[in-house]
Formats: structure tokens, sequence, C-alpha cells
């Protein structure tokens, strides 16, 4: 009755109905839900990406929220196809600037990583536009306040080092990078590629080969103790098991050794040169608080190093494993924070691929900006 009661108060209103209520074989209207939602996981032991297909049921939307509850402890790592965001329990998926338009009955698809501990049921409440899925489609147009991201490629307004690698008409990338390896040389190669890009028409390709001797890199001077960066990567081969750096600063505080980012136990991990410590600890707990780095997508990932403290994230979602904040915290900082005093300060920024035996990958970089504030991604 329901339906019926509000299809006569649209009638009087004067609003227009399209889309919003269909007739049923007996000639009485029948409501048809706000949203319909097709959400596919794939999980494994701590990890889980969702394949999510939202239809719109009600009236014509040019950009789109949709919303939900984990009824568990479920926490998104990244997202595809939308910005997700995650605030407690709650998570909003937002569209972005190419899948926002969505007429009745089309439907948008987006997907996301997260990690989780336990049980990891489905949400029941999903919300389009603040609309319950589980609801009769709105009686009126829903108006959205949804605000994107913006999702700038390059964030350069005070950025000390930013390239979109664009304006570089070598095979190799120009200034302010300079391509090489330390100590000796073999198959790795760094080349400016044209056939993926984040941004525009061209990004840093890096075929990045197993055995120390094979590491290359494309670097450009950074100084500072605070170094702030983010950089958009693509990568082909899941993080091996073995230590591998896609990123490496040298720390002068540190008698010039590299303080490093790449992958240790398939995980994302920081490590230190000069005494081999990792960020988390390379426990299963440790392992547990770091994500895998997700292949064939492009990643934002960002830090932040501020005087000993250092921050990392993954899209919007600050990584637990990743950080060093002073206090000493079991399978997180406690091996790392052995070293009292801890305050890099930083001459370079590296970005490409060393293996110390296995591992080997091919990786596109593009959008970076390294400097000494914090840039979105
Ligand atoms: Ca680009």
């Amino acid at each position: 009755m329901r339906s019926l009661l509000r299809w006569a108060a649209l009638l009087a209103a004067g609003i227009s109905t399209a889309g919003l209520v269909v007739v049923g074989g007996n000639g009485a209207a029948v409501a048809v839900p706000a949203c319909t939602v097709d959400y596919v996981p794939n999980q494994w032991s701590d990890g889980f990406t969702a394949d999510v297909t939202v239809t719109n049921r009600a009236a014509p939307v040019s950009q789109w929220e949709l919303s939900w509850t984990f009824p568990g402890n479920q926490a998104v790592i990244s997202g595809w196809g939308a910005e997700v965001r995650q605030t407690g329990a709650k998570v909003v998926a937002t569209s972005l600037a190419w899948n926002g338009s969505l007429a009745t009955g089309a439907s948008a698809r987006f997907g996301f990583q997260a990690g989780y501990q336990g049980a990891n049921d489905a949400p029941v409440d999903f919300a389009f536009n603040g609309v319950s899925c589980n609801e009769d489609a709105p009686t009126t147009t829903t108006t959205t306040t949804t605000t994107t991201t913006g999702n700038l490629p390059v964030d350069c307004t005070t950025a000390t080092v930013c390239d979109d690698f664009e304006a570089h008409s070598g095979s190799t990338p120009g200034a302010p990078w300079t391509v090489g390896a330390a100590n000796c040389t073999g198959t790795g190669r760094v080349s400016v590629d044209s056939s993926v890009a984040h941004s525009g028409s061209k990004s840093v390709r890096v075929d990045g080969k197993a055995g120390y001797c094979n590491h290359i890199f494309f670097g450009a001077p950074l100084s500072g103790s605070v170094v702030h960066g983010r950089f958009y990567v693509r990568h082909t081969t899941a993080l091996p098991a073995a230590h591998v750096t896609f990123l490496a600063m040298k720390d002068t505080s540190d008698n010039n050794r590299d303080l490093r980012m790449g992958g240790q136990g398939t995980k994302l991990q920081w490590n230190r040169e000069s005494d081999d410590a990792t960020l988390p600890e390379q426990s299963p707990q440790g392992l547990a608080q770091s994500p895998p780095l997700p292949t064939g997508e492009w990643n934002c990932v960002r830090f932040s190093l501020d005087n000993g403290k250092l921050t990392t994230y993954l899209g919007q979602q600050e990584i637990a494993g990743l950080k060093v904040d002073g206090v000493p915290t079991p399978d997180i900082d406690r091996q790392w924070l052995n070293r009292q005093g801890w305050r890099p300060t930083v001459t370079d920024i590296r970005l490409g691929w060393e293996s110390y035996g296995d591992g080997s990958d091919t990786l596109w970089y593009d959008d970076v900006a390294f400097g000494p504030s914090p840039i979105a991604c």
C-alpha cells in the first residue's frame, strides 16, 4: 500500500515520476527499489577485493555516492573506479568524473581492496546518494552534495620535485632526473613510456630484474628532514617474499645509506639499509598490518617523513604497519626504534627497482611529487 500512497502523493505534487514507479500487470503501480547492488567479494585469509556494481533505479544523477557499513572490522586499503573512503565502519564510494552520470537503470562498477580479521560478512545497508537501496525509489529527485576530491594528477604547488613526465621527449627521463645504479649495472632499464599513463600520455617504465646488479633508478635531488612524497605506481608482478626496493632516499644521518620503501613477505614495507631493519617487523602479526601492492592498476602511494616520524598511505588509507611514531610498538616499529634518535636527513629521491636475489617486476611511475609540505593523492 505504501507505494500506492506514494504514487498518489507524487501525482498531487506534480513531480515527474519517470523511472520511479512501474505499472504492474494488473494495472496497479508497484514500487521499484531505489538502487540495486551486486557485491562480489574475493577473499583470502586476511584481505579481500570486492567487485561492486550499483544500478540506479531512481531518477538520473550526474554524480553518486554509494555508502555502506561493514558488519565486521573490514578496513579499506584502496579503491578503483570510485573514491572509496572509510570512517569507522562506514564506507562511502564516490563516483569519479567519468562514471558519475547514471541514467535510470544504468550501472556503474567499481572495486576496492580491504583487510579484515575473523569474519568477512557482506554489508547489507547500501544507500545510493543517501537513499537506502532497501527502500522503494525515492519520491523526489535526490540532490547530491558530493564533492569530488579532485584527484589532481599533479599537485605541484609546494613540491620540490614534481613531474607528470609529459614534457620528457627523450627515451629516458631528463632533468631533474638522473638514471643510474650504484656499484654495478646489469639488465635493469628505465624509459619514458607512452603505452601506459596515469595522466596524459606518458609515464616512466622500469624494467626491474632480479639480482642486485640489475638495480636501476631514476632519481632527483631532494633535501631535508621533512619530506612528503606522493607517487602513482602501476606494477605487473605481485611483491615477492624476498626483499625488494622501489623507492630509495640517501640518508646523510645514516652514513649515506638508503632509507628504502619496497616489499618483503609479499607486503609493502620500509627498510633501513644500514641495519636491514624493517617496518613492519617480519612477524605474521607485523605482516598482517601491511597490504600487498595491487597489480595491474595505478596505486597512489604517499608518505610523510618528519623529523624521525614516518607515516605511509596507500590511496586514502593510512597503513598501520608502515608507521614510525616514536613509541616502540611490537610487530611494527619496535625493531626500527632500537636505533635511538633515528632522524633521517635525505638528499635525494629515487624510484625504480632493486632486488637482492629474487624478484623481478615491470613498473610504471607517473604524477610524482616530493617536497616539504603534505601532498595529496
Ligand atoms: Ca603522465
